[in-house]
């Protein structure tokens, strides 16, 4: 039973009219009104009959969408809550329109044993907006020597493992902690690098990387850690997920094993599949990443891949930092952008709006999917469900503005981009976790 705790607030009750419900998941793509009672969405059809004390959400023009689900989160707690913590991070989440996000354990502590598990589901109950699901740490520590007590952390309620931050370079260890999930049922998230091939690197090693005169992270440092990988998780017959793919020859690998019969799941983030290394010319630090945003070629093989189904998920690998880490020069500066608020404004301008991926493609991969892929709760706009929506205006066009973000952290990839699709509220495990109506 995987521990997802959302506690604070109380159940939600209002109507929401007239609003487009799509739900590919749930079959349902119509205007009409969503009653949702203490909690629950009670009744999906159009009328105006009498709704008691309901608060009128006005729905005209907006789109009814099932929450979000992200694979992929650092919260930072414990250990750097001055980046981000259960509030800020799960307030963040919300204002994305996610119900539910999974907190990766490469945090100070790590996340390795029960009782940090058990520790962080409380301070999840008293603080959390939406729904939290905890990794736990693959090998103790992350140092990448000894598996950490899997089967402990999964009693105590993980989700997965991840070693999120380093990949697992001991092929023996790999294999051990893949017999070890799959007898509890669970997938390994896996951080795909070879260390060696990616070197000092900052950025994609390519001609913008040698016109910068920056060293550069190859392509192949990721997928030929994915390729291995995957072998090894065939020959276990495990779950596996592929974190943050960023290049073509990971998507052909993660191809590749789903048709040798493969349980493999995996996710690209929003600004993989947005931008590419000719951002980095800038030399603006909110452009470094790991993995390194690519070439074109390699962004648009994830556009298609998404388009296609080989990517199924789309994780936002939140990673806060504090601005004076970021504000150095950007060889010095630390990997990573946080992406909660702005995920679906940032895939819907660039991927649904030109006509790249279709709304359904994308609704799936950010929230059915990667549901499913982790074992977590499905949101489904369907009668009798607990409410795990947001409803977002696809029409006004905003600019993303870092000084608003929920989270305590302003290191976006997106600072100025004029964007559509604001998420204007959401409901989180019944409760109300976003409004801004
Ligand atoms: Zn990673
Ligand atoms: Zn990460």
């Amino acid at each position: 039973m995987t521990t997802t705790i959302a506690k604070k607030g109380t159940k939600a009750t209002l109507v929401i009219r007239d609003a487009r419900v799509f739900d590919p998941a749930s079959g349902i793509d119509t205007r009409t009104d969503v009653l949702i009672e203490k909690g629950q969405i009670t009744r999906i059809a159009p009328g105006k009959g009498n709704v008691g004390d309901a608060q009128v959400v006005d729905g005209a023009g907006r789109l009814l969408l099932p929450g979000f689900v992200d694979l992929h989160a650092h919260l930072r707690s414990p250990g750097r809550e001055d980046e981000e913590d259960m509030a800020s991070g799960t307030r963040a989440a919300a204002a994305g329109g996610y119900v539910t996000i999974c907190a990766m354990p490469n945090t100070d502590p790590v996340v390795d044993n029960a009782a940090v598990i058990a520790s962080l589901a409380e301070v999840a109950e008293a603080e959390a907006l939406v729904r939290v699901a905890f990794l736990g740490a693959i090998s103790r520590g992350e140092k990448g020597e000894h598996l950490s007590d899997m089967w402990d952390m999964a009693g105590a309620g993980a989700a997965g493992f991840t070693d999120d931050g380093r990949p697992v370079a001991d092929a023996g260890l790999l294999r051990a902690a893949f017999q070890a999930a799959r007898n509890v049922d669970l997938p390994l998230s896996l951080h795909c690098e070879d260390l060696d091939l990616a070197g000092a690197g900052v950025m994609n090693e390519g001609t913008v990387s040698a016109q910068l005169g920056l060293a550069g992270i190859p392509a192949t440092a990721e997928s030929a850690d994915v390729a291995r990988n995957l072998e090894i998780a065939l020959y276990e017959g495990a779950r596996v997920h592929i974190a943050h793919v960023s290049c073509a020859r990971s998507v052909a690998a993660v191809e590749q094993a789903r048709r040798a019969g493969g349980r493999v799941t995996c996710e690209a983030t929003p600004h993989h599949l947005v931008l590419n290394d000719e951002s980095v010319r800038s030399l603006d630090t909110g452009f470094k990443m790991n993995p390194p945003l690519r070439g074109e070629a390699d962004r648009q093989a994830l556009v298609e891949a998404l388009a296609s189904g080989v990517i199924d998920c789309i994780a936002t690998d939140h990673a806060p930092h504090a601005s004076q880490e970021k504000e150095t020069p950007f060889e010095e500066a630390p990997f990573g952008v946080v992406g909660l608020e702005t995920a679906f404004a940032v895939l819907f301008s660039e991927l649904v709006a030109p006509g790249a991926v279709s709304l359904e493609v994308l609704v799936q991969a950010m929230s059915a999917n990667p549901a499913r892929a982790f074992g977590l709760p499905v949101p489904a706009i369907t009668e009798g469900q607990e409410a795990n929506l947001c409803l977002v205006d696809i029409d006004e066009e905003y600019e993303i503005d870092p000084a608003a973000f929920y989270s305590k952290s302003r290191n976006t990839a997106f600072a100025g981009r004029k964007v559509r699709g604001r998420v204007l509220l959401t409901i989180a495990a019944g409760r109300m976790a976003h409004n801004i109506l």
